[in-house]
C-alpha cells in the first residue's frame, strides 16, 4: 500500500450519470481512510474499488446540498449492519444530526456504534498524523466549508508530509485563496466550462478556468478539477483544455482515478 493517495469515487456535479456519480473522494493516509462528502452511491463505489466501508473514520462534509450527503444515512446503515463498534466522526456544518436522526427513526433501524459530529471551526486533529483546517467557501445562501487536510511524518519533529485542499461546492472568492495557498493538491469545483463564467457564479460554482487561476495565484502543486456538469459527459477535454491554458499542472477527476501524493 502506498503511503498516501486520493480515490475518486464519484465526480458528478448536482446529478449523477452513467460516467460520473454523485462527489466523494476518498483519502488514504497510512492507513486512515478519510471521506471528502459522500454523494449518493458512494458506499456502492467504495465496494467496487475494494474498500470495504468500515475502513471509514472520518467524513469531512462541505455543505448540505443533497447531492453531497445523500449517501450518509445508506452507509452508517450498511457499518452497523456489518457489526462496526468503532466510533466514526463526521466534520459537518449545522443540520447532520438532524437529517441522521431522522433517518434512523423514520426507517428503524438500530445504531450500533457510536458517531461523534463535529463543527467545522479551528484545528481538528483527526489522527496522531492527520489534522484537518475548515475554511468558509462561498457558495449559495447554504453554509459551506472547505477543508486543508495536513499529513504529517512519524518522526519527533513532526514534519508536514503533505497538505491537500478541497473547496467543495464554491464561486470564486478571495479568502479562499490565503487559505489553500501552498497546497499540494487541490480538488476545486469545476463545474462549468469557461464560456459559462456568468452561469457558474450565479449558482455558487466556478468555472474550470476558475479553478485554474485559483491554483496559480495559491501557488499550489497540482489541481484536480472536480464536481463535473454532466454537460459535458462527451467533450470533458473541454474543461480540462480550458484550464490546461492556465494552470499546467492540472488533471481531470474521473470516477475510479486514484492519484498518488
Ligand atoms: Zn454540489
Ligand atoms: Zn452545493
Amino acid at each position: 500500500m502506498s503511503e498516501a493517495w486520493i480515490l475518486f469515487l464519484g465526480t458528478a456535479a448536482g446529478t449523477p450519470s452513467k460516467k460520473r456519480g454523485l462527489p466523494s473522494i476518498l483519502l488514504q493516509y497510512r492507513g486512515k481512510y478519510i471521506l471528502l462528502d459522500i454523494g449518493e452511491g458512494s458506499q456502492r463505489s467504495l465496494i467496487k474499488n475494494g474498500i470495504g466501508v468500515n475502513r471509514i473514520d472520518h467524513i469531512l462534509i462541505s455543505h448540505l446540498h443533497g447531492d453531497h450527503i445523500f449517501g450518509l444515512p445508506g452507509i452508517i446503515q450498511t457499518m452497523s449492519m456489518e457489526g462496526r463498534e468503532r466510533k466514526l466522526s463526521i466534520i459537518s456544518p449545522e443540520g447532520i444530526e438532524k437529517i441522521l436522526n431522522a433517518a434512523s427513526q423514520i426507517t428503524s433501524y438500530q445504531l450500533e456504534f457510536p458517531i461523534e459530529i463535529i463543527k467545522p471551526e479551528g484545528e481538528i486533529s483527526l489522527e496522531q498524523y492527520i489534522s484537518v483546517y475548515p475554511f468558509k467557501t462561498c457558495h449559495t445562501n447554504i453554509e459551506s466549508f472547505g477543508y486543508i487536510i495536513k499529513a504529517f511524518g512519524t518522526g519527533k519533529e513532526k514534519k508536514e508530509r503533505f497538505s491537500l485542499a478541497y473547496t467543495g461546492d464554491t464561486a470564486p472568492c478571495e479568502e479562499l485563496i490565503e487559505k489553500i495557498k501552498g497546497a499540494d493538491v487541490l480538488i476545486h469545483d469545476s463545474t462549468f466550462d469557461s464560456s459559462m463564467v456568468e452561469k457558474a457564479i450565479a449558482f455558487g460554482h466556478s468555472t474550470s478556468s476558475i479553478a485554474a487561476k485559483v491554483a496559480k495565484m495559491a501557488g499550489v502543486k497540482s489541481l484536480i478539477l472536480f464536481h463535473i456538469s454532466n454537460r459535458y459527459n462527451d467533450k470533458s477535454e473541454m474543461i480540462l483544455d480550458n484550464a490546461l491554458k492556465i494552470f499546467k499542472n492540472t488533471f481531470l477527476a474521473e470516477d475510479g482515478m486514484k492519484f498518488y501524493i
